[in-house]
Formats: structure tokens, C-alpha cells, sequence
């Protein structure tokens, strides 16, 4: 199966992927993990990219086509799920002419939200993502009750054992900036797919376990 998760920063995206990797046995792309390792490594891409990922702006699409492009030819017709790409309308028609995608994971959360979920986001370099913000609240008739995310030791990664950092582009001044990158780029990639490929439409309201069930029973119906 071949599928994209998308949602503005900050509504769950790496989370979801990470969990329905092993639950679809498909492979979990994510362009920001890409991109952060190859600053990281201080690679010549990490290099280029770098002054985009500090300003919480989108790296040039040729670079995000690119990396995605490699990535999907070492796959040999493994299934995945696209974490971060496409992000802008010329990155999916980019995907569209290279490979078929199944459906579109569409996650929805008030904006409201997710400069409080960011903002309390704690990652891994392997890619778990960990969350010390406690949501409860109701937003326009809809209950959200986001319970933290923990790890079982604190500022340690359950999966790897590494220890866990705040990421630059997780501080309030670069998350706004972010936030409206997404609107003005990312935004218009829905209405692209729309009528293109299935959609799933899902309310992040609720744990990760219990939207992760949501999101696979939704899966499910599809292939009825
Ligand atoms: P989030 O969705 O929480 O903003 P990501 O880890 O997906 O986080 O992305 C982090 C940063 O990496 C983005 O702000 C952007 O600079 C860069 N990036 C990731 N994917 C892409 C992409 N497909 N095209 C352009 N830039 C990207």
C-alpha cells in the first residue's frame, strides 16, 4: 500500500507514520528526518538546506524531489507512507508521474492547537517523536483530549535509547513562520488530490492509540 500522511506541522504526522509502519509493513519516508540528517552530517544537500530548516522554510522542490526519488527506487515496490512530501502543488504532480499512490491521509487539527503541541514536542534522531503537552480542551463543539506522550524514561527514546532534544525549528518564533509556510504551500497540495486519489479524512482529537486505530479501520474500508 501506498500512502501519504499530511497535516499541518505539528498535527502528528511522523507520529502516525511511525506507528503504522510496522502495523502495514510498509516503509515510513519522512523528507524533515531526511533533511535533518543530512544537516546532521553536514552532507553537501545538508549544507544547501540548512538556511531553509533554521527559517522554517520549505527547501528548493528539486532537493525534496530528489531525495524522495532515491528513496522510492531503494524501496523496490515495497509499500510506504510519505511523511512531509509532497509539500507543495509542483512536488505532487512530481509524485503523481513517478509512482501510484493509494490514499491520502488527511490529518485535521485546529490551528489552535498545534503551536502548544510544537512547542512541547520532544524528537529522536531515529524518528519517534514524544510529547509533554497536556490538551483539554473543546473547539468548536469538538472534544480534544491529547494526553502527553511520554517516554518511559525521561529525555530518553524508548526505541533507540538516545537522548531526546527540542528541534531548532520547534521554538515559537520559527513555528509561526512554519505555520504559515503550510498555509500559503502546503494547503493548496489538498485540493490537488482532491477527486485525484481516496481521501481519509481524520480528527486528531484523541490519543495516538485510539486515532491510530481510526486511521487503520478507515484504511480498511477502502479496499471494500
Ligand atoms: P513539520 O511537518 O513538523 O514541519 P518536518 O520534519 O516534516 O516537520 O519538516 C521540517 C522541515 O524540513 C520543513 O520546515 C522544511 O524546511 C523541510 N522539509 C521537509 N519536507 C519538505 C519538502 N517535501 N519540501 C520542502 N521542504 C521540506
Amino acid at each position: 500500500m501506498n500512502l501519504i500522511i499530511f497535516g499541518p506541522p505539528g498535527s502528528g504526522k511522523g507520529t502516525y507514520a511511525s506507528r503504522l509502519e510496522p502495523k502495514l509493513n510498509i516503509a515510513k519516508i519522512s523528507t524533515g528526518d531526511m533533511l535533518r540528517e543530512a544537516v546532521k552530517q553536514q552532507t553537501a544537500i545538508g549544507k544547501k538546506v540548512e538556511k531553509f530548516l533554521a527559517k522554517g522554510r520549505l527547501v528548493p522542490d528539486e532537493i525534496a524531489e530528489a531525495l524522495i526519488k532515491e528513496k522510492l527506487g531503494e524501496l523496490r515496490g515495497k509499500g510506504f507512507i510519505l511523511d512531509g512530501f509532497p509539500r507543495t502543488v509542483e512536488q505532487a504532480r512530481f509524485l503523481e508521474k513517478i509512482i501510484k499512490i493509494d490514499a491520502i491521509i488527511n490529518l485535521i487539527i485546529p490551528d489552535e492547537l498545534l503551536i502548544q503541541k510544537i512547542s512541547a514536542r520532544r524528537s529522536c534522531s531515529c524518528g519517534e517523536v514524544y510529547n509533554i503537552a497536556n490538551v483539554n480542551d473543546t473547539i468548536n463543539g469538538m472534544e480534544y483530549r491529547l494526553a502527553p506522550v511520554l517516554p518511559k524514561k525521561e529525555g530518553v527514546c524508548d526505541k533507540c535509547g538516545s537522548s531526546l532534544f527540542q528541534r531548532n525549528d520547534d521554538k515559537p518564533e520559527v513555528i509561526r513562520k512554519r505555520l504559515d509556510v503550510y498555509k500559503k504551500q502546503s494547503q493548496p497540495v489538498i485540493d490537488f488530490f482532491r477527486g485525484r486519489i481516496p481521501f481519509v479524512n481524520i480528527h486528531v482529537n484523541s490519543t495516538p492509540d485510539v486515532v491510530t486505530e481510526r486511521i487503520l479501520s478507515e484504511l480498511t474500508k477502502l479496499n471494500r
